[in-house]
């Protein structure tokens, strides 16, 4: 095994993987965010990772503070995991008809996140918020909805509107070409914590009533870790109520990670209908929307509004995920997560604060992000200002030392329980010491 501590890693194998990915796969990823653009490097090409490790093809290790994006709260390869995922692959992998395993993971949702009634699963987050609004838009009978600027929602056509992280840059009135006009008209963006414009938006007489849903990251993810102010979320739950549109929280990254119950449960707020993936499927694909029955039950076979899925709920990853849940209830659980990411970002922040350096940590338990070119960002508006010239300096960095945080400056970090002690003091060493050569 080669050292990762040397200040330029040589990566051969990964560079020319890389090119030969390209002949094949449409950008070498299948995910644009994977491909470094604009970070002057070429991609991690992974080839195995186990906790809080993973390793190249070139056989560096690196630790891992992306985690998959935020579903690996237990790290990479968790042997309960792996173990029930086995036993249940023996039982047959797909029956593409219903199983008992649906239901326990769905009870084992419901338990936690009071808000949930029903559920149904599906296997990507794009697809329960893409479903969430096709409920709402279903029940109430109207077709507008609502979103926040530098939120993402997964790449549904509609929600593919200032959609933050990935798709920033990507230059057009959407965020993506092959979206017809007559479909985004049916989308509005507003101004993330802006409350006193959102409520104006919401209760003009003229949109009121033709608003479907409000569709929200309550804490976003995806222009950095930026949470909602209280007042900005209580103005939407009392505002949607008001008017008669359905409120959707967005948990599809927070979901199981900032709390057992979700932002939801922090805030302490009443979404009507919730989506949820990463962490429910303990590693492997599987994502869900619920809520409230009396909406909920407007899905087909009950009701008319369509949807569906071969794979949905399929039984290894709802095994799979419901053992992840299961962990998560451990007595303390989301307490030592916290004091494992405090071991990071406690001196980071103290050390911006004291030398006066003009970046920020903003931090929800174990997910958080250091933004580079402000001291605090509370919507994508001020998002666009950041230093994304610095990120990409203090990426190499790290990079170049083994630690692989994620390849954006708007994205979140995540800690998992699998992070080793010395590996977050290697972490928080290797940053401390960036910012006081600076
Ligand atoms: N919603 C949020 C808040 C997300 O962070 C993501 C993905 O990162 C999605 C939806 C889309 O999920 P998926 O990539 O599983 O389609």
């Amino acid at each position: 095994m080669k050292t990762s501590d040397v200040s330029t890693l040589d990566r051969p194998k990964s560079r020319q993987h890389f090119q030969s990915l390209c002949e094949v796969i449409a950008g070498g990823v299948n995910s644009p965010v994977r491909a470094f653009k604009g970070l002057g490097l070429s991609p991690l090409v992974v080839e195995r990772a186990k906790g809080d490790l993973v390793y190249d093809v070139d056989g560096h290790e690196y630790i891992d503070y992306c985690g998959s994006w935020g579903p690996l709260i237990h790290g990479h390869a968790h042997p309960d995991i792996l173990n029930v995922a086995k036993k249940r692959m023996e039982m047959g992998t797909t029956f593409g008809i219903t199983s008992v395993i649906e239901e326990k993971l769905a009870r084992q949702i419901i338990k936690h996140v009071p808000s949930v009634e029903k559920i149904r699963f599906v296997s990507s987050g794009t697809e329960a918020t893409m479903s969430a609004a096709r409920l709402a838009r279903g029940y109430t009978g109207r077709e507008l909805i609502v979103k926040f600027s530098g939120n993402y929602h997964g790449h549904a056509d509609f929600f593919l509107v200032q959609a933050g992280s990935g798709v920033f840059g990507l230059g057009s009135t959407s965020s993506s070409e092959g979206i017809p006009h007559d479909i985004v008209r049916h989308t509005v963006c507003l101004s993330y914590n802006d409350t006193k414009a959102c409520r104006e938006f919401l209760l003009h007489p003229e949109n009121s009533r033709r608003i479907a849903g409000v569709i929200i990251e309550p804490i976003a993810g995806n222009m950095g870790c930026v949470p909602a102010k209280q007042e900005f979320l209580e103005m939407l739950r009392n505002v949607t109520h008001q008017i008669g549109a359905v409120l959707i929280f967005d948990e599809v990254m927070t979901g199981f990670r900032v709390a057992l119950g979700g932002a939801q449960a922090l805030y302490q707020i009443i979404p009507d209908l919730t989506c949820f993936a990463k962490i429910i499927g303990g590693g492997f694909p599987a994502a869900a929307f619920g809520g409230k029955k009396e909406i909920m039950d407007c899905l087909a076979p009950l009701g008319k509004v369509y949807q569906a899925g071969t794979l949905s709920g399929n039984p290894v990853a709802m095994e799979a995920g419901l053992k992840a849940l299961q962990m998560l209830e451990q007595e303390g659980f989301y307490e030592e997560l916290e004091r494992k990411t405090n071991m990071i970002t406690q001196p980071v922040k103290e050390l911006l604060h004291t030398r006066n350096i003009q970046a920020c940590i903003q931090q929800v338990g174990s997910m958080f992000t250091l933004f580079f070119g402000r001291r605090s960002v509370t919507s994508m508006e001020e998002a666009h200002k950041l230093d994304i010239g610095a990120f990409a300096d203090f990426f190499h960095y790290l990079f170049s030392r083994g630690v692989y945080i994620p390849p954006s400056q708007y994205e979140a970090w995540f800690v998992s329980m699998a992070h080793e002690e010395h590996h977050l003091i290697k972490t928080r060493d290797l940053i401390l010491k960036y910012f006081k050569t600076k």
